[in-house]
Order: structure tokens, then C-alpha cells, then sequence
């Protein structure tokens, strides 16, 4: 929590940071947003895709921040993953997800990332400033039509300072308005429910889980099967491996080590950073969640 809360004020400093945005790092924080310091690879793709470039640059830098360290940046850095576990902490009925949902987000990826702004290219394009709003564009991109952190951090500001801005909202506007509504209401009842089902950045990233550095070791020999780590689990995906195959988690583990922190036997788990442990599990009577 306090790395999250660090990284909510680094990625939103530009006035101590006035770098230009050319950075490019995987967590979901609008770019539109004047004070935003780093690129949204979301936005940034969708862009290249509108202009039909390839996105050397930003495919070669997630792929390398993905094969060295996951989705750590979803579990410890995303300020919309940080606003997702505060809203969990509300006191209400909570709903446990059917994991079928999580491949939502390769499907908003796949149509609403790529296939459709490459297809409707520029023509249909425009600036990521329209974007946040989706006004006048006609433009039919995540940014555009879902994405609730630009709604949250973009929109939301641009209509409550612009009186201009407010009347010529349209439905568009006030759709992805009540979407952003409809994620939040999710995050309080469904742990980090927009992570799973309609990130396209966590399906982006996801595809590196298998090959990361940064990873889950299980000692079998110390483990005892408590399932304590499993029910700790934000997204539902950590496995205790049994024999050689099983996995330690599915792609939608996201580092946060809450497994590790809640394990109650001493060096049953482990993340391990290329195969050296950098956080192990300790002996304690009780821990808390
Ligand atoms: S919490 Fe630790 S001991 Fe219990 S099942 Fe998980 S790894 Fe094994
Ligand atoms: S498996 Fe462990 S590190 Fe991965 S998301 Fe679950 S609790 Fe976090």
C-alpha cells in the first residue's frame, strides 16, 4: 500500500516531472490528464494502431519490463489497481467472480486495442485529449468507449471545470460515465474485478506471466496445504503446486505477495527474482491478511 500510494503521486507529479510523457510504463493512468507523468500503453497502442504503425518501442519495453517482473506492476504500481483494493475494503456482501470473466479483457484488447482503430484507422481517429471524452470523434477504441481510469482521471475533471464542456456532452460522455460507475461498484463487491475481466493492460501483461523472472516457488517439502495462501489470493489464481507440473498460480497473478506475506510456514513460499528469493515466508502464529 505505501509503494502504491508512492507510485499514485509519481505517476501524477508532472509539474516535478515535466519529462514529456515519453515513458512508457504498464499500469493504467490516463496520459491525458495534464498532470500524468508516463504514457499509457493502452492509449499509446491504440494510437499507433489508428496511424497503422508498429509499436516497436512500446512492445519492446513492456516485453521487458513483463519478462522481468510480471504483473508486479498491476499488484504494486497501478493507481486504478490501488483504487480497486481501497474500494474492496468497504464492509458489504462481497461476490466471488466466475473466472469465465477474465477473458473478457483479451477480447477488449484484441477488438477495442487493435483490431477496430487499425481497421477504422485515422480516419475514424483522433487525439487522445477526444478521447477521454469520446466526443465528436465517433472513434470506437477502449479509450474511448470503456476506459474507467481516463473517465475518472480525464473526463470527469475536464466536465466538473468546463461549463462548455458539460453542455456539449453527449451519450457518449455520459455512458462511459456510467460505466466507470458500474467498475467501481464491481471493485467493491468482486476483488480486483477490473483487473480480470476488462483490463486490456493486465491481458497485455499476462502474456509474460509464464516467463517472468520474478516468480512463485512452493517448497513441497515444507508446504503443509493449509490453503491459506489460496484464500488470500486477490484474484483467485494461486494454485499450490503438488508434484512437478502443477502451476503456482494462472496468468492472472499479479505479484502483490500476499500469499508469501500470509503463509504461515517458514520457507514454504517464495518470490524469487531470476531464481534468488526476495521475499520468503516466516513462521508466526498468526498473520494478518
Ligand atoms: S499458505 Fe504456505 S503452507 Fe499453506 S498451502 Fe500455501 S504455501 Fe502451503
Ligand atoms: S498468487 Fe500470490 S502473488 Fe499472485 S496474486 Fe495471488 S496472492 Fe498475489
Amino acid at each position: 500500500m505505501p509503494v502504491q500510494l508512492l507510485s499514485l503521486a509519481a505517476f501524477n507529479s508532472y509539474f516535478l516531472s515535466p519529462g514529456g510523457k515519453a515513458l512508457c510504463i504498464p499500469v493504467l493512468n490516463c496520459y491525458s490528464c495534464p498532470v500524468g507523468t508516463v504514457a499509457c500503453p493502452i492509449g499509446s497502442l491504440t494510437a499507433f494502431a489508428l496511424v497503422r504503425r508498429i509499436p516497436f518501442y512500446i512492445i519492446g519495453l513492456l516485453g521487458l519490463l513483463g519478462v522481468a517482473v510480471g504483473r508486479a506492476f498491476c499488484g504494486w504500481a497501478c493507481p486504478f489497481g490501488w483504487l480497486q483494493d481501497m474500494l474492496y475494503r468497504i464492509r458489504t456482501w462481497k461476490w466471488r467472480m466466475p473466472k469465465a470473466f477474465n477473458a473478457l479483457k483479451y477480447a477488449l484488447l484484441v477488438v477495442l486495442v487493435l483490431a477496430l482503430p487499425l481497421i477504422f484507422g485515422s480516419a475514424k481517429g483522433t487525439t487522445p485529449n477526444a478521447r477521454i471524452t469520446g466526443e465528436q470523434t465517433g472513434a470506437l477504441d477502449y479509450c474511448s468507449l470503456v476506459c474507467p481510469a481516463g473517465t475518472l482521471e480525464g473526463s470527469l475533471p475536464y466536465l466538473a471545470t468546463d461549463a462548455e464542456g458539460r453542455a456539449h456532452a453527449s451519450y457518449r460522455t455520459w455512458s462511459k460515465i456510467g460505466l466507470m460507475v458500474l467498475v467501481l461498484g464491481l471493485a467493491v463487491i468482486a476483488r480486483r474485478s477490473f483487473c480480470r475481466a476488462l483490463c486490456p493492460l493486465g491481458a497485455l501483461m499476462a502474456l509474460t506471466s509464464g516467463i517472468s523472472l520474478l516468480r512463485l516457488r512452493t517448497d513441497q517439502e515444507k508446504c503443509t496445504r493449509c490453503m491459506r495462501c489460496v484464500k488470500v489470493c486477490p484474484t483467485e489464481c494461486r494454485h499450490v503446486p503438488v508434484g512437478e507440473k502443477r502451476k503456482e498460480a494462472t496468468a492472472e497473478c499479479v505479484l502483490c505477495l500476499d500469499c508469501v506475506r500470509n503463509c504461515l510456514e517458514e520457507g514454504a513460499l517464495s518470490a524469487t527474482l531470476a531464481g534468488r528469493a526476495v521475499s520468503v515466508s516466516e513462521r508466526r502464529a498468526e498473520k494478518d491478511e
